[in-house]
């Protein structure tokens, strides 16, 4: 059993050098267990947060020289559970390993899905949180201006296009020139800017003339501080993540811009809410699945995935997953399905 360890706590970007690959025993499952096969892992950025010793709120920190934690879409390989049986594919959170056992509990059947991965992307977590982040936080209307970052990323790409079939005007932010073709000419945001290249608050408020309504926060940083300027009266702001930030050791230089910030949320009465996707699974969850899988069928949704080949692969993957490296929804193959 091949497993990614947490090897040591990144200060800073995190390197290869901070995971290690171990071999252990195939574990056996007791009565009441199932042995899984990861055909899939999801990696994401909160798994940088859960890297650090404080964790986050929402999920206690990896402990050291054990296994990273991560969605995975698996494949039960030996049962004593009267649940499931073998050979079933299941959403699960077995982590960073080629086998985990589970007591069936957090276990979802994922029946004869024709792309499983899907389960950790465009039909699951990812697609998920832009859904409930734009409607029920953000609620774009007709002809509003809504802007999101890593546009063409696991939740950006899905956010611009929900927002376009709400008939907004979409403007994405993303890293070069290639993504920001994708996410115009395969994604049909209106127009992409790169926030790459200089002067990215000259360039977004060229893009948008009439302001922004929606700006669905993804990563923080200098694209907030271009953002923040152009917010309409009464616009809103889904906070989702700060990806820019998940690295920061120290404090950001420069002057303090809390006061200039908080002036504006008040003077243009915005509303800006943070949300933390676990929560909305009992009630949004269905409602989510149903219009996803019915915008997939009509081709009114196109999703991207970005797809390594080997466990053993996923460090550099993650690594590359917070300098702009991924290209869609980064999954890792781990075995055939
Ligand atoms: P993505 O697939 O979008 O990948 C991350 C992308 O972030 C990179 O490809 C890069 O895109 C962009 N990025 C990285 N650093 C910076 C930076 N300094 N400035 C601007 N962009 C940067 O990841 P996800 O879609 O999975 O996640 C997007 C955000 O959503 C993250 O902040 C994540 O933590 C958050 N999230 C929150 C959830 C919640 O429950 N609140 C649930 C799921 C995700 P580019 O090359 O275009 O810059």
């Amino acid at each position: 059993n091949r497993r990614i360890l947490l090897a040591a706590r990144p200060l800073g970007e995190p390197t290869v050098q901070d995971f290690c690959l171990d071999e252990a025993a195939v574990p056996v499952p007791a009565e009441g267990q199932v042995l899984l096969r990861t055909l899939y892992l999801s990696l994401d950025p909160y798994m940088r947060n859960l890297m650090d010793e404080a964790g986050t709120r929402y999920a206690p920190a990896v402990p050291l020289k054990q296994p990273m934690v991560g969605a995975t879409v698996s494949r039960v390989v030996a049962s004593r559970h009267p649940g499931f049986g073998v050979g079933e594919v299941v959403l699960a959170s077995a982590g960073w390993q080629d086998y985990a056992l589970s007591d069936g509990a957090g276990l979802t059947p994922l029946g004869g899905m024709t792309q499983p991965s899907l389960a950790l992307g465009g039909l699951g977590m990812t697609a998920f949180t832009a859904y409930v982040g734009l409607l029920d936080i953000g609620q774009p209307r007709l002809g509003e201006t809504v802007v999101v970052a890593a546009a063409t990323g696991a939740v950006g790409s899905v956010v611009g296009q929900i927002a376009r079939l709400q008939g907004a005007r979409v403007v994405g932010i993303a890293g070069g020139a290639q993504k920001c073709r994708h996410a115009v000419g395969q994604l049909g945001f209106d127009t992409c800017l790169d926030h790459r290249a200089p002067a990215l608050d000259e360039r977004l408020a060229a893009a948008c003339p009439d302001g922004i309504d929606v700006y669905f926060e993804n990563v923080g940083g200098a694209v907030f501080d271009a953002v923040l300027p152009l917010l309409n009266d009464g616009a809103r702001v889904p906070v989702c993540g700060v990806i820019a930030h998940y690295n920061d050791a120290t404090p950001p230089p420069g002057p303090d811009r809390l006061p200039r910030m908080m002036s504006t949320l008040l003077q243009r009465r915005i509303r800006m809410q943070g949300f933390i996707i676990l929560d909305h699974y009992a009630d949004r969850f269905e409602a989510f699945h149903r219009d996803m899988a019915r915008w997939l069928a009509e081709g009114r949704i196109v999703l991207r995935e970005d797809r390594i080949d080997g466990l053993e692969h996923a460090p550099a993957a993650f690594v590359g997953l917070l300098q702009g490296r991924n290209f869609g929804k980064l999954v890792v193959r781990v075995a055939d399905d």
